[in-house]
């Protein structure tokens, strides 16, 4: 059955206010959320998906149904079912062929099966809306609900989170086979300009995906916590006494033999000491972790063999950087077949490298067990990090991009992909290559970013500064806000 979330808070309202540097946003919101509460009376905000956990979209709707509660809006979260087997599998198809990928035919079979599962859900949701009411549709799984809802005057909005900047013939069959839902709603929302199909060109708006900066992946850490969940996840090897045990399930590390061991097990990483330089992502192809390895080997192989800076200490900065790449532990995502191939691929492409180079490439696996444990390891580990690379061959927006930002970390990523391109200013922000398979644009752009120390620090201010004012949940609600007010009004 369809079912309403009973959202688990992180922070309240008050406690974002409470922060020094975010606390003027929270005032902005809170502005912007008064005039808005006068003109929504006693409508509700609906926000409908299809799952409850992972995702971007599942750990943002806490964050902001949480936040709209708090200023007074009511808000629901509700997750979809399904009450026929190949909804989902449908589904998961037309996702991925938004994305270009895929068997393009969909036909009158889908679109029976994808009605009814659909109608079956609207139903359930009719005897639970008012007239009037804000219907914030995420992603196609749901969206065809408005075309069968009943409920006089509501005012649905399509928020899609995905998109690919290009056409193919995967793309123009599943948008054809939306383009009928369009017509029941007001307006819809996008992440990129790029995304935006020809027939909701008139009613879109974009609005970036955001980031809580109180998550357990955002908020600041402490030195002693930073140490301690780098310590307690075998990230590295603790310095001293600590007060808290290990956590139950360890980060773990590709060994040279090919094998995975809890990662301060043969020798320490040096993310408390070295350069470092780190991508994390899911295994997955288009994340581009094989191209930036070979890269990063190519950096490697030119300053071992004596072609480096001429200055000790720039020297000796390529010489100890190690490249960290970092992703679930396969043993976590058993359900997820190409993420293992993908890990598999790497694998055999770490253990063809000479010893010397892999000693300095850390691929690591981290335990999905604990969420909030997982959330940690990211952000202790973009918080170690020199620079962080996103070398994705495609990218919807690449949160970790935006995390890595607010962390006042320069970012490596290319212009290629539309979503880096949407947040990461070339020469301000971190750097833009052209071409994420570029192995020696990578290897030479590693190694400049490094050598000026001066500068990274100044494009990760300009990079914090950035993710403050256009990335975080506050500015993403407050045109949010503009929206509805403008759709009611
Ligand atoms: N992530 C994580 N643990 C991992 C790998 C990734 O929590 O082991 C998170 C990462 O911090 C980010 C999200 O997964 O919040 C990935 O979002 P992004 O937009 O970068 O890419 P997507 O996976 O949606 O393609």
């Amino acid at each position: 059955m369809p079912r309403i979330v009973d959202i688990q808070r992180r922070a309240t309202l008050e406690e974002y206010a409470a922060v020094a540097h975010l606390a003027p946003d929270v005032q902005a919101m809170r502005e912007e959320a008064e005039g808005l509460l006068f003109r929504l009376g006693d409508r509700t905000v609906w926000m409908v998906n299809s799952t409850e956990k992972g995702g971007g979209v599942a750990e943002m709707l806490p964050t902001m149904v949480g936040l709209l509660r708090d200023l007074g809006i009511a808000c629901q979260w509700v997750v979809i079912d399904a009450n026929e087997d190949g909804f989902f599998p449908l589904t998961k198809r037309i996702h991925n062929l938004i994305h270009g990928a895929g068997d393009p035919s969909l036909g009158e079979e889908e679109r029976g099966l994808f009605e009814r599962v659909s109608a079956w859900n609207a139903a359930w949701l009719d005897c639970r809306v008012k007239p009037g009411d804000i219907l914030v549709v995420h992603d196609p799984q749901p969206i065809a609900l408005p075309k069968f809802m009943e409920t006089g005057n509501l005012v649905p909005v399509w928020r899609c989170h995905i998109g690919l900047d290009e056409e193919n013939e995967a793309t123009r069959s599943v948008w054809s086979f939306l383009e009928p839902y369009s017509a029941d709603y007001r307006h819809a929302v996008f992440s990129a300009p790029e995304y935006i199909p020809d027939f909701f060109a008139r009613d879109a708006t974009i609005i970036h995906p955001s980031i809580d900066p109180l998550s357990h992946k955002n908020r600041a850490l402490s030195l002693h916590k930073l140490v301690g969940v780098l310590a307690e996840s075998a990230l590295a090897v603790s310095p001293g006494p600590r007060l808290y045990p290990p956590y139950e399930r360890p980060a773990r590390r590709l060994e040279p033999d090919g094998s995975l061991q809890t990662a301060n097990g043969r020798e320490d990483i040096g993310l408390l000491t070295r350069p470092i330089v780190t991508q994390i992502s899911r295994w997955d192809r288009l994340k581009g972790f094989r191209p930036l390895m070979r890269g990063f080997a190519a950096m490697k192989r030119r300053i071992f063999a004596g072609d480096g800076p001429s200055d000790p200490v720039d020297r000796r900065r390529l010489d100890i950087v190690r490249l960290v790449l970092a992703g679930p532990d396969p043993e976590s995502i058993q359900d997820d077949p190409e993420a293992t191939e993908v890990f598999r691929e790497l694998k055999a492409s770490y253990l063809d490298l000479e010893p010397v180079i892999q000693d300095d490439i850390a691929i690591v696996a981290l335990p999905m067990e604990s969420l909030e444990q997982n959330a940690l390891m990211v952000n202790a580990l973009q918080r170690a990090s020199s620079m962080v690379v996103q070398n994705s061959l495609r990218e919807g927006f690449g949160l970790t991009i935006t995390e890595a930002m607010w962390k006042h970390v320069p970012i490596l990523s290319n212009s290629r992909a539309c979503g880096p391109r949407q947040q990461v200013r070339d020469r301000l922000d971190g750097r833009l290559i052209e071409d994420p398979e570029d192995e020696k644009a990578l290897a030479e752009t590693i190694a400049t970013m490094l050598d000026e120390p001066a500068t990274r620090e100044a494009w990760g201010r300009s990079a914090q500064r950035r993710a403050h004012e256009e990335f975080l949940v506050f500015s993403q609600l407050r045109r949010w806000f503009q929206l509805i007010e403008r759709l009611i009004g």
